[in-house]
Order: structure tokens, then C-alpha cells, then sequence
């Protein structure tokens, strides 16, 4: 990691946006987009005025997620305005870049890509504007901190050794000295596996407990875990996030995840 150039501000906030929230992971596919989706729209249940900014420029998945892969965001005084899908303020580099388009952004232009989507915008009055940053640690993730100040991050793994491993090096990264990004904790995505016929077994199909007892030894808060479950895939394929779903069982594993996170 190239260290940023020290500034001697950690970048403009932006007016009416009260918390900046980072959604990271040290591994691409462990469902850092699904959790950020869901997580956006509890916050708005719960009645909190939300946005999210797709920043992974490795596959925005984003608007897809939310039924929107086909809309282009208007401007209005040269400011872009956020397509709104379920309560939820969204801006994503996939807007601009098209789906199907094989997008090979160099570092200086996703940085100022990302730029534009969080100063050039208007995001209107926010209680959280979530990021759904690129896995791993990289250059949008220091050119984040140096455009916002970042209120704090999540990390989102499965519980498997691999994953782990690159979760540390994400913790290590938010706090590094000059990115100072406090960890608001850690969440286990595809914690275990349940059959519908055998409802009283959990099948812990990437390993038991990974992230808890991780978040546990580097005394990082542990925000929840999330089981694999079929609808929660169809939901995001659908494009419909899966804390919408009347189920109980579903909806409420996200609900308890957001009331953790605020
Ligand atoms: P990332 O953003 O980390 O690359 P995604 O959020 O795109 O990961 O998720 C990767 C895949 O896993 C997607 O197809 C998504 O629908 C699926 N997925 C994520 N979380 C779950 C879950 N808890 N249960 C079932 N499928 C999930």
C-alpha cells in the first residue's frame, strides 16, 4: 500500500451527510454488496434518511442489486443526482461505466471518478451514506479517506481461513496511522447452512465461528453473522434486497445487523 500524501485536512465532509460509512472486505464474493444493500435499506426502515455509493470498481454490483442497472442519473446545475431505489439514495461507477462493459479503470481515474460521485453530487441531507468499497486494500480505499472524512468501517468475511487472513490485513489497513478509520467491527457472511428438512441443523460449511473469534482476538466489536440462505441470493440476483422479504427469519437477521451498526 502507497502511503497518501499527507493532507492536512482528512478531505471536505460533505454538507448535510452526518456519518460516512465504509463497507469493506479483504476478499472479493464473501457478499460485502449484499450486506451493504441490506444494511441500506433497514437503515431507511428504521426510518433513517440513507445513500449508498457503489464505489467497487471491480464489479459495481450495485445497481443491479436494486433494480436500477438501467438508469442514468440526471444532473441538474452540474450536480448528479442520486437514482433512489427502495428509500435508498444510490450512485454507482456501473451508472456510467454500463453493465456488460469490461471496466478497466486505471487508480487516477476511479479516484477521481469517486470524487465526483461524492462532491459532485447531490446527496440532499443524510443520516449515513454507506460506501460499498472494492475488496481488498487498495487505492480507492485511500483516496476515500483523503476525499471524506469516514466516520468508520465494516468488514465483511466469510469464516473461512483464507478470508480471514485478508481481513487482517484490512483492519491493519483502516488503522494505519494515516488512514485512521476506526473499525466499527466485523460481520460473518455465510456463517453456516440450514436445510429446510432439517431445520435444528447448522451445517458450517466455511467454518465455525471465523469471524466472531477473530473479531474477538483483535478486540473488534462482532456486529452478527448472516446464514447462507437461498432467498437471500434470489434477492440480490431479483433485485430486491432480501430485508424487504415478509419473512421474519430473513428481514430480521438484516434489522439486528443495522441496530448493531448504529
Ligand atoms: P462481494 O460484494 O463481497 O463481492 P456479493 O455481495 O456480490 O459479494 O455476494 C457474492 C454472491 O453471494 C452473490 O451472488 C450474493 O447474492 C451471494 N450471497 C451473499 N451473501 C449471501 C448469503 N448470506 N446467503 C446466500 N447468498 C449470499
Amino acid at each position: 500500500v502507497e502511503m497518501p500524501e499527507k493532507k492536512d485536512s482528512r478531505g471536505n465532509s460533505i454538507p448535510g451527510i452526518k456519518n460516512i460509512i465504509a463497507v469493506a472486505s479483504g476478499k472479493g464474493g464473501v457478499g460485502k454488496s449484499t450486506v451493504a444493500s441490506n444494511l441500506a435499506v433497514a437503515l431507511v426502515k428504521m426510518g433513517f434518511k440513507v445513500g449508498l455509493l457503489d464505489a467497487d470498481i471491480y464489479g459495481p454490483s450495485i445497481p443491479t442489486m436494486f433494480d436500477v442497472s438501467n438508469e442514468k442519473p440526471l444532473s441538474d446545475n452540474n450536480k448528479i443526482i442520486p437514482v433512489e431505489s427502495y428509500g435508498v439514495k444510490l450512485l454507482s461507477l456501473g451508472f456510467f461505466a454500463g453493465a456488460n462493459q469490461a471496466v478497466i479503470w486505471r487508480g487516477a481515474m476511479a479516484s477521481k471518478a469517486i470524487h465526483q460521485l461524492l462532491h459532485d453530487a447531490n446527496w440532499g441531507e443524510l443520516d449515513f451514506l454507506l460506501i460499498d468499497l472494492p475488496p481488498g486494500t487498495g487505492d480507492i480505499h485511500l483516496s476515500l479517506v483523503q476525499e471524506v472524512p469516514v466516520t468508520g468501517s465494516l468488514i465483511v468475511s466469510t469464516p473461512q481461513h483464507v478470508a480471514l487472513a485478508d481481513v487482517k490485513k484490512g483492519v491493519a489497513m483502516f488503522q494505519m496511522p494515516e488512514i485512521n478509520v476506526p473499525v466499527l467491527g466485523l460481520i460473518e457472511n455465510m456463517a453456516y447452512f440450514t436445510p429446510k428438512e432439517l431445520p435444528n441443523n447448522k451445517y458450517y460449511i466455511f467454518g465455525k465461528k471465523g469471524v466472531q473469534k477473530l473479531a474477538e482476538s483483535m478486540e473488534l466489536p462482532f456486529l452478527g453473522e448472516i446464514p447462507i440462505i437461498q432467498s437471500i441470493r434470489e434477492a440480490s440476483d431479483y433485485g430486491r434486497p432480501a430485508v424487504l422479504q415478509e419473512e421474519e427469519l430473513v428481514s430480521g437477521i438484516y434489522m439486528n445487523l443495522a441496530k448493531n451498526v448504529i
